[in-house]
């Protein structure tokens, strides 16, 4: 027996980011595209009909039916940039960084990356695996329907491993789709740091037998290097990019955070499918990541939680072609959020985006920064039935209304997600 389709009516209006499946560039970016009158039919896993509510409900009498009680349908956002495996927060750094204290001083004292590594190695995996799966419950509360988890916090094979492991159960237990990213370059390991051979070491051990054992283990679909003055240099990232390209998974890179150092030209020289962060890009890097087609993934919660007032140049990327998306970059150190609508805010306010190209970046060229957009993210016929119902009524309050959640529920695949209010939908 074949399972009902299920047929969404009744929205205020359905925002479907509809058109070509692949990166939106440049202008196209501008209209997110958001019709009243329509409604959406479902098939199993997949989006079959976008179109007049009457003649849906005529030709489909047997659908279940779905009513959004006049809430606002959107695709479901993704999330393509988090480090959501991790054990304690870090929330004594915030105070010290309010005093003015530096990152260098602060990890000096025990603190940054480092302290989430001795963290995550010192814990049990049924302990992260819970954290983490509240963690993402959380960011399906807030609207995501596919979120990209990074390791990295392990720094070694066995822990990064292990990491990667956890990330593939959460895959198997939670209806969101997850793509797992492989950060073994995230930073060079303090066991690594006290001899002078140990950076050449740990690059080595790398390329040689870290890349090599996760592209075996097939629990990785990409690559990520912090490529940044003071972490991995440009010639260290292209060399363990080059492998992971080699050993068949996809590329991403952490660059131009703080400062330009390369890594937007890098991520275009190596045509990686994201460069993320680029704050500090140079004119010359955004020029490159147009050219290459690379997605600029931009993080703006980040700089504004570590209090820094410079934001990456998105008007300057947009105009210059480049597909830019937004994300969380949810971690415990510079960017604790899972409220995926306040990046939608900082994206206008901070960004100075318009609200439909936020919502296109949160969608569409989220979903390209995974190497998705030809299934994901669009309300179309044709793509995964990952939609979001917001209770809200215009698409251009979805970036408006300043934190808080107002996801009424989510589906993943045409699966429910998240359910918070089911009073506003039918299937209570
Ligand atoms: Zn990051």
């Amino acid at each position: 027996m074949t399972e009902s389709p299920l047929l969404f009516v009744n929205a205020a209006q359905v925002v479907t980011c509809a058109g070509p499946a692949r990166a939106r560039v440049g202008k196209e970016m501008a209209d997110a595209v958001a019709q009243a009158g329509v409604a959406v039919l479902v098939n199993g896993s997949t989006i079959s009909a976008v179109t007049d509510e009457a003649e849906l409900r005529a030709a489909w009498p047997d659908a279940t039916v779905v009513d959004c009680a006049q809430g606002l349908l959107t695709p479901g956002f993704v999330d393509s940039h988090t480090h959501a495996i991790f054990g304690r927060g870090r929330f004594e750094e915030q105070e010290m960084r309010a005093a003015g204290i530096s990152y260098l001083e602060i990890a000096r004292r025990g603190g940054g990356i480092h302290a989430s590594v001795r963290d995550l190695r010192s814990s049990a995996d049924d302990h992260l695996y819970a954290l983490a799966r509240e963690r993402l419950r959380a960011l399906a509360a807030a609207g995501v329907t596919t979120v990209e988890v990074k390791s990295g916090y392990g720094l070694s094979l066995e822990d990064e491993l292990r990491t990667l492991h956890i990330i593939r159960r959460l895959s198997e237990t939670l209806p969101m789709r997850i793509v797992p990213t492989f950060l073994g370059a995230h930073e060079i390991p303090l066991e690594y740091r006290d001899r002078e051979s140990g950076r050449r070491e740990y690059v080595e051990l790398l390329v040689q037998e870290m890349i090599p054992a996760v592209a075996q283990s097939q629990l990785a679909r990409f690559a990520d290097v912090f490529c940044e003055p003071g972490v991995f240099t440009v010639a260290e990232s292209r060399e363990i990019l080059t492998a992971a390209r080699q050993a068949g998974l996809g590329i991403k890179l952490h660059a131009d955070e703080l400062a330009a150092g390369g890594g937007a030209e890098l991520a275009a020289e190596l045509r990686a499918t994201s460069a993320d962060h680029l704050a500090a890009v140079t004119d010359e890097g955004i020029r490159a990541l147009s050219s290459a087609g690379t997605v600029a993934t931009l993080l703006p919660g980040t700089m504004l939680f570590l209090g820094k007032t410079k934001q990456a140049p998105a008007r300057a990327l947009i105009d210059a072609g480049c597909a830019v998306a937004l994300a969380t970059d949810f971690n415990p150190g510079t960017s604790p959020t899972t409220d995926f609508p306040l990046i939608l805010t900082l994206g206008v306010s901070q960004l100075h985006l318009t609200a439909g190209e936020a919502i296109l970046a949160g969608t569409v060229n989220g979903a390209a920064a995974l190497g998705l957009a030809a299934r994901v993210g669009q309300i179309a016929p044709g793509f995964s039935a990952d939609l979001c119902l917001w209770n809200l009524s215009d698409v251009r309050e979805l970036p408006y209304w300043y934190g808080g959640q107002r996801c009424a529920a989510s589906w993943t695949r045409g699966k429910p997600c998240h359910v918070h209010d089911l009073a506003l939908s039918s299937l209570r």
